[in-house]
């Protein structure tokens, strides 16, 4: 049975992340991953990326890589509500609010720095089951192997749930439906954040295209997926508003949206990351940059520790560490969510008033500014 320091399983943009930022540690990696290698970057989703992130992509050494569109501002309103709120990078002193980056731009990025590292990734290799003892975890592969580690990382994406390690769930009964849309006009790298009774619509600046990510119910999602392309184009620009008109659309692809989380993002020997320790909704573009932060965290930690990587204290200290952070960041993603796709009247004017309360209040407004630019940092 092969023997190494650190297994991670799944090799997509959070684990991958994880191999890099410890490439010095000395360690012997190992990534495992179900998929033939490469297949992360087909993913068609284009993410939202904060300033944090862009920092600690850089020290990985990836960002320069990287078609990043600049956030100059990011518009927020409210469908049927009066008010709304306009953040300005340039009020920070800050050359952008965020960053647009392909989702599958991301992972091609990350996977060409692996491969210059030497990290080996075993593909084509699904992990079955997880044991962890006192000195090692045993990382039983769908082929009838056998891996045997000092550390699990896991970062396959989906919560599994066959573990003892309680979850909180709640699915929000909607679906985003994304595309990449072709303004009739240039974006002037402005992000408009919409939220709607049926669940909050993105524009997002990506080249010289709009990445829309437009959440709706399962049902309406089928149908939406189901249009022509000119039929989508005019509901979809019926639902924005005027604020920027769309001259063409391209491939629709769908995502169920669930709030899924450990409250323990680590076990014995194994710790989880990314989706497989917290799945957010998209609202306000929370869950990679989230999980950028653990995985910096998580790779300090163990080098800060050295020795045994998957010692008790060592994962006791990332937990304790990361506690603010995620849980208010869940939280954070979760309030959004069910504050403003409520259609019952009183709620939807006083998320108006309160957009508006936002625009004219500078405190609140550079919390949820820095909020988007740094994450946990926003706090006080
Ligand atoms: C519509 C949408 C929009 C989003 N927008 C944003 C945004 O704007 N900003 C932001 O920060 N985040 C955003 N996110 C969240 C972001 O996409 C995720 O945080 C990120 O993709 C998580 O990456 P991951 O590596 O944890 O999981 P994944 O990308 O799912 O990768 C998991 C990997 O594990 C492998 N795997 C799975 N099971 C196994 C197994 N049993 N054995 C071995 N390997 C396995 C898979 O093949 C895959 O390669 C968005 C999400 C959605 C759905």
């Amino acid at each position: 049975m092969q023997t190494h320091d650190l297994v991670i399983v799944g090799a997509g943009p959070v684990g991958m992340a994880l191999a890099l930022a410890l490439k010095d540690s000395g360690l012997d990696i190992l990534l495992v991953d179900a998929r033939p290698r490469g297949a992360a970057r087909q993913d068609p989703r284009v993410l939202a990326l904060s300033h944090g992130t862009r920092l600690t992509l850089e020290r990985l050494g990836v960002w320069t890589q990287l078609p990043a569109t600049a956030i100059e501002t990011i518009h927020i309103s409210h469908q049927g509500g009066l008010g709304r709120t306009l953040l300005r990078a340039e009020e920070y002193g800050q050359p952008a609010l965020g960053y647009v980056v392909p989702a599958g731009a991301l992972a091609g990025a990350l996977d060409d720095a692996l491969a210059s590292t030497g990290i080996p990734i075993r593909d084509n290799a699904a992990v079955s089951g997880l044991a962890g003892g006192a000195d090692d975890v045993i990382v039983s592969l769908a082929d009838g192997r056998h891996l045997r580690t000092r550390l699990a990382a896991c970062a396959e994406g989906a919560i599994q749930g066959a573990d003892d390690k309680p979850l909180v769930e709640h699915d929000y009964d909607q679906h985003a439906v994304i595309c990449v849309a072709t303004p009739a006009e240039p974006h002037g790298g402005r992000a408009w954040e919409r939220f709607t009774p049926q669940g909050p619509l993105a524009v997002l600046p990506c080249g010289s295209g709009c990445a829309i990510v437009h959440t709706a119910a399962p049902a309406e999602a089928d149908a939406l997926l189901a249009l022509d392309d000119a039929t989508y184009l005019a509901g979809l620009q019926e639902h924005f508003g005027t604020r920027l008109r769309f001259a063409g659309v391209g491939p629709r692809a769908r995502y169920p949206l669930l709030l899924r989380y450990r409250q323990d993002p680590v076990g014995q020997r194994t710790v989880w990351l990314g989706n497989a320790a917290q799945t957010l909704h998209p609202v306000a573009g929370q869950g990679y940059n989230l999980a950028l932060r653990d995985v910096w965290a998580c790779a300090q930690v163990l080098l800060r520790a050295g020795g045994d990587p998957g010692a008790a204290e060592t994962l006791a200290t990332y937990a304790r560490e990361r506690r603010l952070d995620r849980s208010g960041t869940i939280r954070f993603t979760d309030a959004l969510v069910r504050l403003f796709s409520s259609d019952a009247a009183p709620l939807r004017h006083a998320c108006g008033a309160g957009l508006l309360a936002l625009d004219l209040l500078p405190p609140a407004r550079h919390f949820v500014a820095k909020r988007m630019m740094f994450g946990a940092r926003a706090w006080p």
